[in-house]
């Protein structure tokens, strides 16, 4: 590419679909939609998310008492079920309602755990670390950087120590400890840009497994600089052009691209 020509503007969103297969980022680039539909599953995931922002509040409110705190919970899903297919129309216009009482419904399941975790998390960093860590002063900020060629948006920021720090909100699986390799890369890509953005250096991030009612500091190493400055790069060759090898077989069975990756050369011929 020619010194003087720009390279497209890449988003933290860029970086995890690399994560997860790099030839997922070329085809987004190129407009394919990744979630042509909506299911049980993802509303369950939506759900939880709307769910999690009420944990501060209910936190604040229900100390170390479980049965309050699963009351709170239950209630506080329950208006997350009402307010979803409000504040997301263009995703439910298609949707069956079935869809949505059965994403309920599982994301009902878990509250136990999540009150259970909850307490736990109260009774081993105090009330002031835990509602600290899950209070944002921001929700869904839009930070870019011109220099990384970067943007992106933490679910939220906290104020942590005295330190605004990124917070993302996780609705899928949490490891037995520390957090996924993904979700490192992802909270260490938003702290980079928080740093742009502030001139300060950021040290740590939160991931909150809300299913769970768990939330992990991460504290940023040099090598997830260097691992989300160098998937930067190349990401920023696949969208503009470059066709990465096939090289994730996991996710193929479920992606939705898995009709139009065959192999580079069918691949090709599809297009031209
Ligand atoms: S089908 Fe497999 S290789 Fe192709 S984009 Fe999907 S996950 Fe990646």
């Amino acid at each position: 590419m020619p010194a003087n020509e720009k390279n497209q503007e890449i988003s933290v969103s860029d970086l995890l679909l690399y994560i997860n297969c790099p030839r997922r980022v070329y085809f987004v680039s190129r407009g394919f939609e990744l979630f042509p539909e909506i299911n049980a599953s993802r509303l369950e995931k939506m759900l939880l998310k709307e769910l999690s922002l009420n944990y501060p509040e209910i936190v604040k409110k229900c100390s170390l008492n479980a049965d309050t705190m699963r009351e709170e919970l239950e209630a506080a899903l329950s208006q997350a079920r009402e307010d979803l297919p409000i504040m997301f129309p263009k995703e439910f216009a298609h949707t069956e309602n079935g869809f949505l009482e059965e994403g309920n419904a599982r994301a009902r399941a878990k509250i136990p755990e999540i009150a259970a975790n909850l307490i736990k998390g109260l009774e081993e960093f105090g009330k002031d670390a835990m509602l600290a860590a899950l209070t944002p002063v921001k929700t869904e900020p839009i930070i870019s950087s011109e220099r990384l060629n970067l943007k992106g948006s933490p679910s939220k920021i906290v104020c942590f120590e005295g330190v605004n720090v990124p917070s993302i909100i996780r609705p899928g699986s949490c490891p037995l400890q520390g957090v996924w390799a993904s979700d490192r890369i992802h909270v260490a890509s938003l702290a980079l840009l928080l740093e742009a953005e502030s001139g300060k250096e950021i040290p740590f991030g939160f991931v909150e497994y809300v299913s769970f009612g768990i939330v992990r500091k991460v504290v940023i190493r040099s090598s997830d600089r260097r691992e989300v400055l160098k998937i930067c790069r190349r990401v920023e060759k696949i969208k503009a052009g470059f066709m990465p090898e096939k090289t994730e077989e996991k996710f193929c069975p479920e992606c939705t691209f898995s009709e139009h990756c065959v192999s580079e050369s069918s691949l090709m011929s599809k297009f031209f």
